[in-house]
């Protein structure tokens, strides 16, 4: 094993939770990278739509991951945040429309893909000064992480906090569709026969209904000052 020169700072929760935002501020704030796999399993479920791959073809799914050239880096030097590029390509915008965020559970509760893009994971932080977030980087991409977190809050202030996040956009939002899309989403990945997302026992539970993203940050920031590698939970 490489040794590390930082730490690993893993964390897992529901999507809309704003692991992403939380994660990128507590990278910023240590000097470390930061990155979203969530976007490593997008990029894949969009290139298969591109290339007209049967996403319900596992073992082309698979063959198709191996043949993409992935690259993770900055859009803009000195960034925190590693961005996935695949076969030379930034993917930020296309991997957010719907077809893809629709498709990508179903390219996610493939094992093969899984087991590769959890190896990429795995390279990509064992050298340490990282903070990764996904559904599994508790509990299976870096089971041996220095800090684990667990950030959740109520599908209801999620949907809400999505909702308020289009409208500031001055984009058309429905606040019922959001939900059940929410509620979809959850059982998609806590009924996932692999790697479904679950808290680990050693991580630190932040329930974020009533905190904003910066308070959230804060907290996990003085945990890690702390130097708190114990389990306990931040409730
Ligand atoms: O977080 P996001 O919604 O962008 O994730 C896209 C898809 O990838 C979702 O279906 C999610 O369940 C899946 N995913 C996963 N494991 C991860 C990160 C995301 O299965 N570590």
């Amino acid at each position: 094993m490489t040794k590390r020169k930082g730490l690993v700072i893993a964390m897992d929760g529901p999507a809309g939770v704003g692991k992403s935002t939380v994660g990128g501020l507590v990278a910023k704030s240590l000097g470390y990278k930061f990155i979203n796999t969530g976007e490593m399993y997008r990029a894949l479920t969009w290139k298969g739509l591109e290339v007209g791959v049967d996403l319900e073809d596992q073992a082309a799914v698979v063959e198709l991951a191996k043949k993409i050239d992935w690259e993770f880096k900055p859009i803009e030097e000195g960034g925190s945040t590693l961005k996935t590029f695949i076969d030379g390509v930034a993917v930020t915008s296309q991997i957010r429309e719907e077809k893809v965020s629709i498709n990508s559970s179903l390219v996610a509760a493939n094992p093969g893909v899984r087991k590769f893009l959890s190896k990429l994971q795995r390279e990509l932080g064992e050298g340490g000064s990282i903070v990764m977030e996904g559904r599994d980087i508790t509990t299976n991409v870096f089971p041996d992480a220095d800090v684990k977190i667990y950030l959740d809050a109520s599908p209801e202030e999620r949907a809400d906090r999505r909702y308020r996040q289009l409208k500031a956009a001055g984009q058309e939002a429905d606040r019922d569709k959001i939900l059940a899309a929410i509620l979809k989403r959850d059982l998609n990945d806590l009924k996932r026969e692999i790697n479904p997302l679950k808290q680990a026992e050693d991580a630190f539970v932040i329930d974020s209904t009533k905190l904003t993203l910066h308070e959230v940050a804060d907290k996990i920031l003085r945990r890690i000052r702390k130097g708190a590698k114990t389990p306990s939970h931040a409730r």
